[in-house]
């Protein structure tokens, strides 16, 4: 049950890098899209594995390696809880990028066929557009783009008639622009699929560590996150499935673990889960990432939400005073990601001057170049905020782009 308050210097506290400094400066860490820090408790679970408890999980049965199975299963008990579904629907992955490859691979072979369509929408990330570009050129399929309004909002109409055009098999959709902060309806859309038949894709890299998502009510096929957005470890992540669709789904990967019986005259595959995890697993990883879900499972989401969007709005009035500033994403309906340009300024050259301030941004396309096109910049600056940011990071960031201004312009 949620209960913390959200103190943000007691929760500041729980995360040991948020002490260190930037270029002798107190560090402002504003890219958590890229990744978020980690709390002592994610760091001291995998330190902990290692020191007590590592051994290979599923073949052992001697006491290290039940104590290892144990917890392993007790993080994935962790992941079903919070998503409400049940542990074979969490299947571990290396991050988003790997679970959105493996359901391109294995399922969507099963619903798109020559001649067919799916829909992306211009806001994608490359994890979410590669994949299904490679399995449509084996397959033959056609993906389709869903548009982006100036706002920064999915053209909602547009996905609502391609939705009744007969071809169409799948929608692959983020949660939420790690681009541009939209959070996209993705209940109504999927609700809207499924009338239709359509197969639902949710890219939830962004949404997990802003949204609380009930995989059950929100009745898409597939959700696919990385734990080290969510203040768990990097290299592990999930894919949430529907039970119809993984047991329908065939391997992505051979090897040990994802197996019944082997034979050269034929294999059986292991039920799923397991079918989609072959080899050693990241069990450190997801120790980690059950630590950090229970971690994070201790705040309200809106508390974190509120807390977030005052330093997203603190910043963006502040920005806005300046001369040539322009918010890439204005939609009312986002998260506290500020990507922004300035006339004149690389943002490059701005990100380099905040770095000497102590205050860590991301620029570039963000891994979405096609978004870049649209917006008609080749990078945007993005300040993107977490739980334990304050109002005086949102403040030393107004004040140092409005420096960086004065000196680079
Ligand atoms: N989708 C979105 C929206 C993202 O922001 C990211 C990470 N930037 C990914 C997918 C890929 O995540 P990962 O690199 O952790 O696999």
């Amino acid at each position: 049950m949620a209960s913390r308050s959200l103190d943000i210097s007691q929760i500041r506290s729980d995360f040991p890098i948020l002490h260190r400094e930037n270029r002798s400066k107190p560090l402002a860490f504003l890219d958590n899209a890229a990744t978020s820090q980690k709390p002592a408790c994610v760091i001291n679970a995998i330190s902990d594995y290692y020191t007590h408890t590592n051994s290979n999980v599923h073949r052992g049965v001697y006491e290290l390696a039940e104590d290892a199975e144990n917890l392993y299963h007790q993080a994935r008990k962790s992941i079903a809880r919070r998503f409400n579904v049940t542990v074979d629907q969490v299947v571990f992955v290396r991050g988003a990028t790997e679970g959105l490859n493996l359901v391109a691979q294995s399922f969507g072979p099963l619903v798109l066929e020559q001649g067919d369509a799916m829909i992306l929408s211009e806001m994608e990330h490359h994890a979410n557009i590669v994949p299904w570009q490679i399995l449509s050129q084996k397959i033959g399929f056609e993906i389709r783009v869903c548009p982006t309004l100036p706002n920064g909002s999915l053209d909602r109409e547009w996905i609502s008639r391609e939705f009744r055009k007969k071809n169409l098999k799948l929608i692959a959709l983020t949660a939420l622009s790690n681009t541009l902060g939209t959070v996209n309806p993705i209940e109504e859309i999927v609700a809207e699929a499924r009338q239709y038949g359509i197969k639902t894709v949710i890219d939830g890299a962004q949404s997990v560590p802003h949204q609380k998502i009930d995989f059950q009510k929100l009745g898409c096929d597939f959700f696919a996150f990385s734990g080290h957005k969510i203040f768990g470890p990097m290299g592990i992540g999930v894919v949430l499935g529907s039970k119809d669709s993984l047991q329908n789904m065939p391997p992505y990967q051979g090897g040990g673990d994802m197996i019944d019986q082997v034979s050269f005259e034929g294999t059986t595959f292991a039920p799923v889960p397991q079918r989609f995890e072959a080899g050693t697993p990241n069990v450190a990883g997801a120790i980690g990432l059950g630590k950090a879900i229970d971690y994070f499972d201790q705040f309200e989401i809106s508390d974190v939400v509120n807390h977030e969007n005052n330093l997203y709005q603190i910043a963006r009035t502040g920005l806005a005073e300046i001369a040539g500033f322009v918010e890439h994403g204005t939609t009312p309906h986002k998260a506290a990601v500020l990507s922004f340009t300035i006339e004149g300024i690389h943002p490059h050259d701005l990100a380099t001057f905040l770095d000497a301030q102590g205050i860590a941004i991301r620029t570039g396309h963000h891994c979405c170049q096609p978004l870049m096109k649209v917006l008609g910049v080749e990078a945007t600056a993005r300040a993107s905020f977490a739980l334990y940011n304050t109002e005086e990071e949102a403040n030393r960031l107004v004040d140092a782009v409005k420096k960086a201004v004065s000196i680079l312009k």
